[in-house]
């Protein structure tokens, strides 16, 4: 983890605020380039676009793919809030993606959405090498991972 991680995940963490103000999940991603610049950015807009699939790490793997060549996008790290659900680890490797950094876990999501005694997600919370195990994975990262824990909680009213 350098400075540079951490902005990153900050800006994350702000996104993922944002998108809960907005009614949305709290989720927020950046897509950083090889030379540390913030390429793209989004946040979870599910409810916003009435689109359950409307997660940020997917949108992020689709703009790299119109907007990269295969070895920028393989050089980019991507940075989230939260660990990427399966839909979105797969759309990150077939669209080769690099690097990974979270801030909390899918398991630790699931163990506070258990605890607070919320129904499970539809789909299992496998991590992202479950999923595409060529794919480094960075984190979590406290005290993201305890923030992102607060939000999670006040986003559910819990
Ligand atoms: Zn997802």
């Amino acid at each position: 983890m350098t400075d540079f991680d951490t902005a990153h995940l900050e800006r994350c963490v702000e996104l993922a605020e944002e998108a809960k103000r907005r009614g949305d999940g709290p989720f927020g991603s950046v897509l950083v380039g090889a030379d540390g610049v913030r390429l793209h950015e989004d946040s979870n807009r599910e409810a916003s676009d009435g689109d359950p699939t409307a997660h940020p790490e997917f949108t992020l793997a689709q703009w790299a793919a119109a907007n990269l060549s295969p070895e920028a996008r393989a050089a980019a790290t991507v940075y989230t809030s939260g660990e990427h659900c399966p839909m979105c680890s797969a759309a990150h490797a077939w669209v080769g993606l690099g690097r990974v950094v979270i801030a909390a876990s899918g398991a630790q999501l699931a163990s506070w959405r258990q605890e607070w005694g919320l129904p499970a997600s539809p789909v299992r919370p496998l991590s992202i090498t479950d999923i595409a195990p060529g794919i480094e994975v960075v984190g979590p990262v406290p005290p993201f991972d305890d923030r992102m824990r607060s939000i999670h909680q006040a986003a559910a009213g819990r």
